[in-house]
């Protein structure tokens, strides 16, 4: 009988397993026409201070395919990852989030206006020419560096230490910023990012979430709050959905965010027209 079961068992996860291949199959299928088909395009959620004036936007990549439909980067960016995909599609991202920034520097950005956010793989920043890169693509579009702001995760502070901070302090010297993401969820310590040139730590949402319930989550982020001031970083708090969330953070000593709450992210018309506005956030619709 337990070897029946066993057996059944066996097939339901060689069955699952399958279609979990095959699902990565036809998605890297899919990957690999859809810069060239046009399929990718980049929002941008605010960023804001605590009277919800925009000091910046996060650069969020958008999928959509024909027969796949949308596709969150959730699932298409570890599949890229894996494929060996990100560079092109993390390249793309760089070229086209710069272009963008060098549109918006032109027409000229609020004064409270800090940097565009853009998200790097750890595969992409482990790359020999990463730093080269960036150089090339700031050239290429003329863009002021200390208005880039890249977001990476605390699982590439752990690695190959010396080749990241090298890395990273030669894009310093440049006026880059540094934001890590999703702060908290992984392995680094506060004592250990000092030895990095960051410029702002990113509070993962799962902190923000139920942060009027559970005290534990208020005082991680009173915690990072007070650390990072120690240490002169920025600490910015993600996924602020209520005005709840955003006065709890303000009393946890956190003064910049980013969530629906505010907006979520925008298409590149919208963003440009709340950049020129002047908007505060969150938008009153006066429908
Ligand atoms: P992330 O960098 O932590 O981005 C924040 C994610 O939280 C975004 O999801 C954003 O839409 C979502 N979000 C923002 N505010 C709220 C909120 O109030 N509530 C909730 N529930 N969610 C909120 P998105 O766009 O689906 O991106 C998911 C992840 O995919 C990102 O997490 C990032 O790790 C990755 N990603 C997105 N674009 C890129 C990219 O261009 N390159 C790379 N390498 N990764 C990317
Ligand atoms: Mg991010
Ligand atoms: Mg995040
Ligand atoms: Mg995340």
């Amino acid at each position: 009988e337990a070897k029946m079961k066993g057996r059944n068992q066996y097939c339901f996860y060689r069955q699952e397993m399958h279609q979990e291949v095959a699902e990565k199959l036809a998605l890297e299928k899919a990957l690999h026409g859809a810069i060239n088909k046009n399929e990718f395009i980049l929002v941008y959620q605010p960023q804001v201070n605590t009277h919800g004036q925009l000091i910046g936007f996060e650069t969020l990549l958008r999928w959509f395919n024909d027969e796949l439909g949308q596709v969150p980067p959730s699932r298409f960016i570890p599949v890229a990852e894996e494929a060996g995909l990100i560079d092109e599609v993390g390249y793309w991202v760089l070229d086209n989030a710069c272009r963008q920034l060098k549109i918006w520097q032109e027409e000229g950005l609020p004064s409270l206006f800090e940097s565009i956010a853009i998200n790097i793989s750890p595969y992409q920043f482990a790359k020999d020419d990463f730093v080269d890169t960036i150089k090339k693509v700031i050239e290429k579009h003329q863009i002021d560096p200390s208005l880039l702001d890249l977001e990476i995760t605390e699982g590439m502070l752990v690695e190959k230490i010396s080749s990241v901070t090298e890395k990273m302090w030669q894009l310093k010297e440049l006026n880059i910023r540094f934001s890590i993401d999703d702060f908290g969820t992984g392995y680094s310590s506060l004592r250990y990012i000092q030895h990095f040139p960051l410029t702002q730590l990113k509070i993962d949402q799962s902190f923000v979430r139920d942060l009027s319930g559970d005290s534990s989550n208020s005082s991680i982020i009173n915690t990072i709050v007070s650390m990072a001031s120690h240490m002169a970083l920025s600490v910015l708090a993600e996924g602020v959905e209520n005005l709840e969330e955003k006065v709890l953070l303000d009393q946890a000593g956190c003064s910049r965010y980013q969530g629906y709450y505010f907006s979520k992210p925008l298409e590149e018309s919208m963003a440009s027209q709340c950049l020129h506005e002047n908007v505060r956030f969150p938008l009153i619709s006066h429908v």
